[in-house]
């Protein structure tokens, strides 16, 4: 919590001072939700008996209410604007940008240094007294295998020498699925138009001028965490409201106007891993997700998608509810329901764990420290040491993690830990 809490400017409302920051670095703010369609979100979901509540990033994280963004003044704040851009000028600090990291250069079971690969500069060693992969959960563990470091076996085959027998290395990767449940809105009430081509100069006019319009939003401005069956200790089903119908890859609805759920359920069971298929640093590896693996993630779908409809259908709707257009009726039966959401989920882009920090045999960094386990001089900051993945978006707990690292790394005392009440289910029976 005091990382979390480190890392936020939150401008909204926390009458208990617990459980915001309010002097870090990344502005959070509450979106404004002023399409129609999100307050038939809010009516539908007290009509279908759950929770309206003042902040998911508070005390209760179970129900629904306008979500928060690094959006300010119509500018997405990213961890380069916030953490780079401000000490950019510092001459112990150099950015080096369109530079591939290649492999870290070990003397022994020591990493002294990194060699990277520009078109400007070619190939080079750059060395330091210690390295810190932080390439994500794709290429920090892709890195380490190029490296030597990684399962024996599989590296040998690959002609790689080991530094370091470590088969932990690219296993335990999660990923939160997400599908898109669409319906057709009767009103012409959507944000369906921002996708039509002769919108776009207007919307990039009002951005550019006055950083404000369809551009100065993510459009995720709202929805909810909800359990979908008794046993589920917290919430395990993520429902984000979009006021348009559209797919990740830009596909509009087939109607003029729609809306939808994003849909996830937020503690998949299925594992993956990220393996090379070559020693070439410039190939991507073999990703293997395993999604749905498991007898409950399949049933945390169903269950999903049956909660979703239930929302979508609420009276508070009526007076926009065109008919579901994805899954669509044809997915009735829970097979039905699951083959829809094979063919048809994608990934929400929240890859993590395969270098997960614990104390086990599988562990890859020592949470103590982030240090590699069995060798010198190198450490991993990034999602992949997440074991377990966390219950909604990605981004805040990668900065939290980091903020910890950082005193970790720099042997500061690290912020001691608050404690604070937070809501829990309690099951009727
Ligand atoms: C399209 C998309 C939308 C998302 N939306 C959200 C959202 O709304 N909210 C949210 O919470 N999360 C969101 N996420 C997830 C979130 O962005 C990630 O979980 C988070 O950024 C992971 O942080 P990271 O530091 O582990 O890795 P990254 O942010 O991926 O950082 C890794 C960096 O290392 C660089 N890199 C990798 N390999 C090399 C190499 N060999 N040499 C040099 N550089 C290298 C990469 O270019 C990248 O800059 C989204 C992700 C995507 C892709």
């Amino acid at each position: 919590l005091p990382y979390f809490k480190k890392i936020e400017r939150f401008a909204g409302t926390d009458p208990t001072g617990i459980y915001r920051g309010r002097s870090g670095p990344i502005p959070v703010h509450r979106h404004t939700v002023e399409n129609p369609l999100f307050d038939a979100l809010f009516e539908a979901a007290a009509q279908a008996g759950h929770e309206i509540v003042d902040d998911v990033n508070g005390y209760r994280q179970e129900g629904f209410a306008p979500f928060d963004s690094n959006i300010e003044n119509g500018e997405r704040y990213d961890a380069a604007r916030t953490y780079i851009d401000p000490i950019r000028d510092r001459p112990n600090l150099d950015v080096v940008t369109g530079a591939l990291v290649t492999r870290v250069v070990f003397d022994g079971t020591r990493a002294i240094g990194v060699e990277l690969a520009s078109r400007r500069d070619g190939r080079r060693v750059v060395n330091g007294a210690e390295v810190i992969l932080c390439g994500g959960a794709f290429n920090s563990p892709q890195l380490l295998q190029l490296s030597g470091v990684g399962n024996a076996g599989e590296l040998r085959t690959l002609g790689i020498d080991v530094v370091h027998d470590l088969p932990g290395v690219g296993e335990n990767m999660q990923d939160h699925l997400e599908a898109f449940v669409m319906y057709a809105c009767t009103q012409p009430v959507s944000m369906a138009g921002i996708l039509r081509k002769r919108t776009y100069p207007g919307t990039g006019l009002k951005w550019l001028t006055r950083r404000t319009g369809p551009a100065a939003t993510n459009h995720f401005e709202a929805g909810g965490f909800v359990r979908s069956h008794p046993d589920a200790p917290m919430p395990n089903q993520m429902l984000t409201m979009l006021p348009l119908g559209v797919r990740n890859d830009g596909t509009p609805a087939p109607t003029p106007h729609s809306y939808q759920i994003n849909l996830g359920p937020q503690q998949p069971e299925s594992k993956g891993h990220v393996k090379l298929r070559t020693n070439d640093p410039s190939k991507a590896p073999a990703l293997t997700f395993n999604y749905l693996s498991t007898e409950r993630d399949r049933r945390d779908w169903v269950e999903g998608v049956r909660i979703t409809r239930e929302l979508l259908n609420q009276p508070a709707f009526a007076k926009y509810n065109g008919g579901e257009l994805s899954p669509g009726p044809a997915a009735a039966t829970d097979k039905e329901i699951l083959d829809w959401v094979a063919r048809d989920a994608e990934t929400t882009y929240h890859p993590c764990g395969t270098c997960k920090m614990g104390t086990d045999d599988d562990a890859v960094v020592d949470p103590e420290t982030m240090r590699v386990r069995g060798v010198e001089g190198l450490r991993v900051v990034d999602a992949s040491v997440m074991p377990t993945i966390p219950n909604a978006n990605l981004y805040a707990p990668v900065m939290m993690i980091a903020e910890r690292a950082a005193d970790l790394i720099l042997g500061n005392e690290p912020l001691a830990p608050e404690h604070a009440d937070f809501y829990r289910h309690v099951p009727v029976s």
